[in-house]
């Protein structure tokens, strides 16, 4: 039996966007998180977007799993497509769906004829179709009002689609509709999902990892990357910008009070990512950061570190408890990643009384022990480019 998916106008998340550039983002990234396990192809017709397979043997499951994973879709179905002969359609639904009908007491038919060309109307569909399924399935009834499960039957200008209820998509924006923006990625909860959230919106994203080794090891590198290739999975294809953080690190050891280490660090991370997001032609940057968490995340030192930001800089996870930060990681599947110990450059440096209510003006006396700009340069010139 051919099957094909099909996501119509009203499961598109289309919002507030020209409808020609979402539609075109998301054929792209359909086509794109496809493209290794098969021949597909895509059309739009009729308001609904087609996805059908050119190969014989297609694995439909891993092909529903990925389209659950492209964001602008709010629901899809998984469908069958026959001929438009009424006999062929019922024994379609009877077969197509028979594992479904196992599970429930009641069901209805929906029928929808585009294809205004087909003998029988809507209504008749529905009556032939039904009553074809309560012969075949003698526990069933029939329940107009609240059916436990709806066999879709659509006649269109390609075929005759059956189907079952419509799975959930991502919903969100296609990625790549909202410009682009670095994310501060460490190898913590919080980064990747704050990575996933702005993906979501439809910002496509460069990474920004700061790596100090050897203070930080080689495998906390490889989680940052493993991290990356995970929200890939929704956010698709990224570069990932590693940051060579050792020198500065160790100049702040050197010349700096060691309750503002950690806030300076972050403030040389900002002025880096600032750098080299600009030159990635990215509009803001994102970080993992949630009020009160640690002690640098307090509104003055929040502040502290946007004051030498150079983009907006957008925290999706601000307002959320660890909890639910914690949800949305195992829903996406960077949590047991992200738990694995390897430390990052935060957690080696941290001092023991970190600053909690910093002044501008103190960090910036702390810092004129510095060659700021001379830092900076030296770090983006370090960079190192993965591709994800
Ligand atoms: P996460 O779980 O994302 O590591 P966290 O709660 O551990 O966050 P911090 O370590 O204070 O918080 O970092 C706050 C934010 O700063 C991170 O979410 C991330 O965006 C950024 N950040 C921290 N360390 C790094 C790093 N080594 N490289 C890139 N970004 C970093
Ligand atoms: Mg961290």
């Amino acid at each position: 039996m051919n099957e094909v998916i099909l996501i119509k106008n009203g499961e598109l998340a289309l919002k507030g966007l020209n409808r020609g550039t979402f539609e075109e983002a998301l054929l792209k990234n359909l086509r794109y998180r496809l493209k290794t396990i098969g021949n597909f192809t895509l059309r739009k017709a009729q308001s609904t977007v087609y996805i059908e397979p050119q190969d014989e043997d297609v694995d439909w499951d891993e092909v529903s799993d990925r389209v659950a994973t492209v964001f602008g879709i709010s629901a899809f179905s998984r469908a069958c497509v026959v001929e438009k002969e009424i006999d062929v359609i019922q024994k379609a639904a009877a077969e197509y769906l028979k594992e479904a009908l196992a599970d429930v007491q009641t069901f209805k038919v929906e029928a929808k004829r585009a294809d205004k060309r087909f003998p029988m109307s809507s209504p008749e569909i529905c009556a032939q179709v039904g009553g074809y399924l309560l012969s075949q399935f003698p526990h069933l009834s029939v329940d107009v009002h609240t059916p436990q499960m709806t066999v879709w039957v659509e006649v269109r200008d390609f075929g005759a689609y059956v189907h079952g209820p419509q799975l959930p998509g991502a919903g969100g924006m296609p990625v790549g509709t909202g410009g682009k923006a670095g994310i501060l990625i460490s190898g913590g909860i919080d980064s990747p999902v704050a990575a996933y959230m702005m993906a979501k919106r439809g910002i496509s994203l460069t990474g920004i990892h700061f790596a100090s080794p050897p203070y930080t090891s080689e495998r906390a590198e490889m989680k940052v990357i493993s991290l990356m290739e995970q929200v890939g999975v929704y956010a698709g294809r990224m570069a990932l910008h590693i940051v060579p953080f050792t020198h500065i690190r160790e100049e702040i050891g050197r010349a700096c009070p060691e309750e503002l280490f950690t806030l300076i660090m972050r403030r040389f991370m900002m002025r880096i990512a600032s750098r080299i997001a600009k030159e990635q032609e990215c509009g803001a940057l994102i970080t993992g950061e949630s009020v009160g968490q640690v002690a640098s995340q307090t509104i003055p030192a929040i502040a502290c570190t946007d004051a030498v930001a150079e983009l907006p800089v957008f925290r999706p996870v601000i307002g959320m408890d660890k909890e639910e930060i914690i949800a949305i990681a195992r829903r996406i599947d960077t949590f047991e990643t992200s738990i694995q110990p390897y430390e990052d450059c935060c957690t080696v440096f941290t001092p023991r009384h970190p600053r909690t209510r910093p002044r501008i003006a103190e960090i910036e006396a702390a810092e004129a022990a510095f060659a700021v700009d001379e830092l900076v340069k030296e770090a983006v010139e370090g960079v190192r480019v993965v591709r994800i």
